[in-house]
């Protein structure tokens, strides 16, 4: 039909458990908080999505079992752990569809015992969890305590090697030089690091981060984009999200859903 747009199929993909989460961070890009409703994607919905996209996933680089921040199926949210239960059952469902690479974002506030640290993630690589993917930066150590991030680094090191990312790691030694204990406020981080200390970060100008870190950004006038083309990045194959209420949202666009998720297969048809 004249005018369709056929979106490709996703090759690779994270779900959020939910919006909620234990921190608030600044440059938060789907504004996720302790605030947010107790709404988590239901199972049916889980198991219908990764149904679908069992068939679409494609392993990172180094493999199935191996993984990377824009390759396989991550879990995410908001705070997956903040759900343990659910966060399993849906690695396991993950496992069931045989889907590759796939890895758990978090922010490590569960983090705060080494035994039952272990055990949690020594029970979600038994249910088929390949990697874990750590949030570090000077937004989230306002609210989760480095301790924890740091233990749940190197546990998670020991559990699945390699397979532990670090985003971003320029942060974590940041933090690990000047021995950080507790949480740090963003201006304390300027004093001690300067703007300068943020020239690795990967900002993307979406969600909270365009009111809280609103200076950080040059600003224009709405109508200085009005000849941008974001088609690429709308129909772009990779890196797409799926929220617990079902919106389909690819690129990093300004939370634009393409679809209903759970009619995933019937859009990539028909357009
Ligand atoms: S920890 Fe992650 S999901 Fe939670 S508020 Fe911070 S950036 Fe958002």
């Amino acid at each position: 039909m004249a005018g369709r747009v056929y979106p490709p199929k996703p090759i690779s993909c994270g779900i959020l458990l939910s919006y909620r989460c234990t921190s608030e961070c600044r440059h938060c890009m789907y504004a996720c908080s302790p605030r947010w409703s107790d709404d988590w994607i239901s199972e049916p919905d889980l198991r219908r999505v990764l149904s679908m996209l069992a068939d679409w996933i494609v392993p990172a680089p180094s493999g199935r079992s191996g993984v990377g921040v824009n390759y396989g199926l991550h879990f995410t949210g908001g705070e997956p752990f903040l759900n343990y239960g659910l966060l399993v059952k849906a690695v396991s469902l993950a496992e069931e569809f045989g889907i590759p690479s796939v890895f758990v974002e978090t922010n490590s506030f569960w983090c705060a015992d080494r035994g039952r640290g272990a055990e949690m993630l020594e029970e979600l690589r038994d249910a088929g969890l390949e990697g874990v993917l750590i949030s570090v930066n000077p937004f989230l150590v306002e609210y989760t305590p480095f301790e924890r991030i740091d233990l749940a680094v190197e546990l998670s090191r020991r559990i699945f090697g390699r397979n532990t990312m670090i985003y971003q790691l320029e942060f974590y030694d940041q933090f690990k030089r000047i021995g950080l204990k507790g949480t740090m406020s963003f201006e304390r981080y300027l004093e001690v690091f300067g703007f300068e200390g943020l020239r690795w970060v990967e900002l993307i100008p979406m969600g909270r981060a365009c009111y809280k870190l609103r200076d950080v950004f040059r600003r224009y006038p709405a109508r200085y984009f009005f000849d941008e083309n974001c088609r690429s990045s709308l129909l772009r194959n990779w890196h797409a999200h799926i929220d617990n209420y079902g919106n389909y949202m690819t690129g990093y666009c300004g939370g634009l859903s393409l679809c209903d998720a759970r009619r995933l297969d019937e859009l990539l048809e028909e357009g």
